[in-house]
């Protein structure tokens, strides 16, 4: 399969025209759309413009719609024409952009506007649905397809396949733990047929080197302080910078400057305390919550960190991860939520008896697809 975007006889171009040797990089070309089917994945960190392309694609389209009939026989597969682009964002995603209009596709330096070609949808299904109504777009851009369930990876396939479509994934692939961002990411990994990687440049003040990783840093007095391991996998929140301790920030780093704080604590210690509570030991846990909650350094976590860090020379950074609050919140998050080591009794029970913040765990637990109310007095 070729090479996409990218187009290999610039060099011979740029040599036949008598340029000495010099180091020809890449020609940063306009959109294909002439190839049927295929499933472009946007890789990069926070920051690395990947809505930007998004952008230029929509441009793109617009000058090649504008051609003839020839090029719409090219772009076209049955009813379907590529060079017709649609939109599609996450109805949770929606709060993130209320400073712009309902149909923009807004990126950091400024925005387009789609019309009637935008839509926001729940799930996979509301793909369908989408693509029912829109039988003659050839193209859809789906911003931040992580956030989907992992259905919509064979929903995208099959109509690529079966009708030509093109997919176009702006999407992060490792989530601020360095892992796959979820189920939904390894599938789409799976099915693309080509990756178009964007880097940006570390963003610590010190240092030039090319940032691949997104770094997740709450700003607690102005003071910078890295997300722990363990802080909840989607957070809904906006662009803007916050000074918040619910509400994270987000940079793209190198691998020195992306802090990391407390992965050994999460593997090491937290995780078998919810397994021993889910076996009905819960002692230990929610004496290491109650720690966690109202007395930071009491706790087997505090303990962990002065172990791991004190001679470290970034110790004040990692640190720090400890100032922002909700500390006790996240980690049950984590157990309960993306874990599922302890029962949603046991969470309810610590909830109402350290009195922890429930528009927060129910606002996250949400956005992470394990949706609690705790508005019920429980019994025991
Ligand atoms: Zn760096």
């Amino acid at each position: 399969m070729p090479t996409i975007e990218k187009n290999p006889s610039s060099e011979d171009f740029l040599k036949s025209l008598g340029f000495p040797t010099l180091l020809v990089h890449d020609t940063f070309t306009h959109f294909d759309f002439t190839t049927p089917g295929r499933r472009v994945l946007l890789i990069g960190p926070m920051g690395s413009g990947k809505t930007e392309f998004a952008a230029r694609v929509w441009r793109d389209a617009a000058v090649a719609g504008r051609k003839s009939e020839r090029v719409r026989a090219m772009t076209s597969t049955g009813d379907v024409d590529r060079r017709h682009v649609f939109f599609i964002r996450s109805e949770i995603d929606k709060s993130r952009f209320q400073d712009y209009p309902e149909d923009a596709l807004a990126f950091r330096s400024g925005y387009i506007r789609c019309g009637k070609d935008i839509a926001h949808i729940r799930d996979s299904f509301g793909l369908e649905e989408v693509m029912r109504d829109n039988p003659g777009v050839g193209t859809y851009i789906i911003d931040e397809a992580s956030f989907f369930d992992e259905r919509l990876a064979y929903v995208v396939r099959n109509a690529s396949l079966e009708k030509g479509c093109m997919f176009i994934f702006p999407t992060l692939v490792l989530n601020f733990r360095r892992d796959l961002f979820n189920n939904t990411a390894r599938l789409i990994l799976d099915i693309a047929t080509d990756v178009i990687p964007l880097t940006a440049y570390c963003e610590h003040p010190d240092c030039m080197d090319p940032a691949f990783y997104t770094y997740r840093y709450y700003t607690v007095g102005g003071k910078e302080c890295p997300a722990l391991f363990f802080d909840p996998l989607i957070v809904v929140g906006g662009d803007q910078v916050k000074e918040s301790t619910a509400e994270p920030n987000y940079a793209a780093r190198c691998d020195k400057h992306h802090y990391l704080p407390g992965k050994e604590y999460t593997f090491f210690t937290l995780k078998p305390l919810g397994e021993a509570a889910g076996r009905g030991d819960s002692a230990s846990l929610v004496k290491e919550i109650e720690a966690l909650h109202s007395n930071v350094e009491a706790s087997l976590l505090y303990e962990n960190f002065i172990k791991r860090y004190s001679d470290d020379e970034h110790a004040e950074k990692y640190m720090s991860s400890l100032l922002p609050g909700l500390i006790a919140e996240k980690a049950l998050c984590y157990l309960y939520g993306e874990q599922n080591l302890i029962s949603e009794q046991l969470l309810t029970q610590l909830v109402f008896d350290l009195d922890l913040d429930i528009p927060y765990m129910e606002k996250t637990l949400a956005a992470n697809r394990r949706p609690v109310r705790f508005n019920q007095p429980y019994l025991i």
